[in-house]
């Protein structure tokens, strides 16, 4: 069996592994020998993906090739991870050879589970079943949205947390009875949503808004629906009801036209490692993304195991702490904690109108332009569809570091 050594593997170079890689290179004044690992030919942009299925952005423009974005002078082994064991500082390759590391930074990303609901690995992308989760299916969103006709249903569905973007979800209903609405045709189909979760958003402060954006796009929400069967052929969803008064039970829905929020969870190889947390998720401190001990370990994006929100906007904020904090073990410097939890979810509430909403640890409000958070606005969809991919390609995946800052002195308006 071959080894092979870097002083700094990052596992994943999707959003958090990119960025951490290019923000390594920055860093004039020591030469690091950097690594990722990851097997992927391509990366997506994946908060594009809710605008892909409501029709409003193009697939191909969330799709770059993976090579073109790993760093110069950074090494790319393209491969799996299997097992870390980071007692010997090494990690297990797919091809059955190890990989050494002086440093470790862990981003391997979400798992989607495809096999958790019963149907839906079977009929996703056929029979009106669709899903803005994988770029395999989030097209067919669009055409079935385009599908449909007056008397018709659609039903859109979010898992239990975690998820990829909690807001992408409701993100896809509100586009679609826009959708609806600007055909002519909104009063004549029947639009619900159905999530497994017992508020519409985390946040209270938003929450409260998002409730009054699905009342006024007359969509019906259920709290505590679990999808838990598909019959793509007979086109009839199953949903657990999982608290209230008929928790136990379940209920069949008729469906047209099935959105799907597949459940994720950290990825298998993440769960079965000592790195992991009783969830599964890589045993980072909240603020300075250390592990708790192995003192060579960090975790960032969305593998990392902290309670923040699992966005590339959480990665932005992550990366530059990862960074710093693994230049002050290098040169015996004091780690920081200077990660807040930040992450953000720009809900798009119809085309043209995005709510943003921004916050940190505990649900605390944060935004960043001087504008009342809780309004929906067209600048903010201009910032979601335009500036956001922009930042995210020519910045952030850079290894550029100086974002605008969020107001973490905010104060929440009285009612
Ligand atoms: C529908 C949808 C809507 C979203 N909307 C938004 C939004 O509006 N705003 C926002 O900020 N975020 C949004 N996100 C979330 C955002 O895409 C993620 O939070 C972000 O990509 C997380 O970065 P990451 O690097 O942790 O994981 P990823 O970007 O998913 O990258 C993980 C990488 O790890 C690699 N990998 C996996 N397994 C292995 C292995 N065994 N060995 C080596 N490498 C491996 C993968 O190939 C991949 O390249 C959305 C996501 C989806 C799906």
């Amino acid at each position: 069996m071959t080894a092979r050594h870097h002083e700094i593997l990052i596992v994943g170079g999707g959003a958090a592994g990119i960025t951490v890689a290019a923000q390594l290179r920055q860093q004039h004044e020591v030469h690091l020998d950097v690594a990722i690992i990851d097997p992927s030919d391509v990366h997506y942009y994946q908060a594009a993906f809710t605008l892909v299925g409501g029709g409003a952005y193009k697939l191909e423009d969330t799709r770059r090739s993976e090579g073109e974005l790993i760093p110069d002078g950074v090494t790319w082994i393209k491969d799996a991870v299997t097992a870390f064991s980071p007692d010997t500082n090494s990690v297990s390759l797919a091809d059955g050879t190890t990989v050494t590391y002086k440093y470790l930074v862990v981003c391997p990303g979400l798992q989607v589970n495809w096999a958790g609901i019963k149907g839906l690995k079977e009929y996703v992308g056929r029979y009106g079943v669709c899903s803005n989760y994988s770029p395999n299916t989030v097209e067919y969103t669009f055409e079935m949205l385009k599908s449909l006709k007056p008397g018709m249903k659609a039903v859109f569905t979010q898992a239990p947390m975690p998820i990829k973007c909690p807001g992408a979800p409701q993100k896809a209903v509100y586009l679609a009875a826009d959708y609806l609405a600007k055909s002519g045709i909104r009063t004549h189909v029947d639009v619900r949503f159905l999530t497994a979760t017992p508020a519409i958003f985390g946040v209270p402060f938003y929450a409260k808004e998002l409730v009054k954006v699905a009342a006024r796009h007359n969509i019906p929400v259920s709290y505590n629906h679990n999808l838990v069967d598909i019959d793509g052929r007979k086109r009839k969803a199953t949903f657990a009801i999982t608290a209230g008064e008929q928790q136990g039970q379940t209920v069949t829905l008729d469906y047209d036209m099935l959105h799907v929020t597949p459940p994720q969870s950290a990825p298998d190889f993440v769960k079965a490692s000592p790195l992991a947390n009783t969830a599964g998720f890589v045993d980072v401190h909240a603020n300075s993304l250390q592990h708790t001990k192995y003192k060579n370990v960090f975790s960032l994006g969305d593998a990392a195991g902290t309670a923040n929100s699992k966005t590339a906007a959480a990665v932005r904020k992550q990366a530059p702490v990862v960074v710093r904090n693994i230049l002050h073990l290098i040169n015996g410097g004091a780690l920081e904690d200077a990660y807040d939890g930040y992450g953000a979810c720009p809900l798009t509430t119809g085309y043209g109108k995005v709510l943003m909403a921004e916050f940190i640890y505990g649900g605390k409000p944060t935004p960043t332009l001087p504008l009342d958070p809780r309004k929906e606005r067209l600048v903010n969809w201009w910032i979601k569809t335009d500036f956001l991919p922009r930042l995210y390609w020519d910045y952030m995946l850079k290894g550029k570091v100086s974002f605008p800052e969020h107001n973490t002195a905010y104060v929440e308006p009285a009612a």
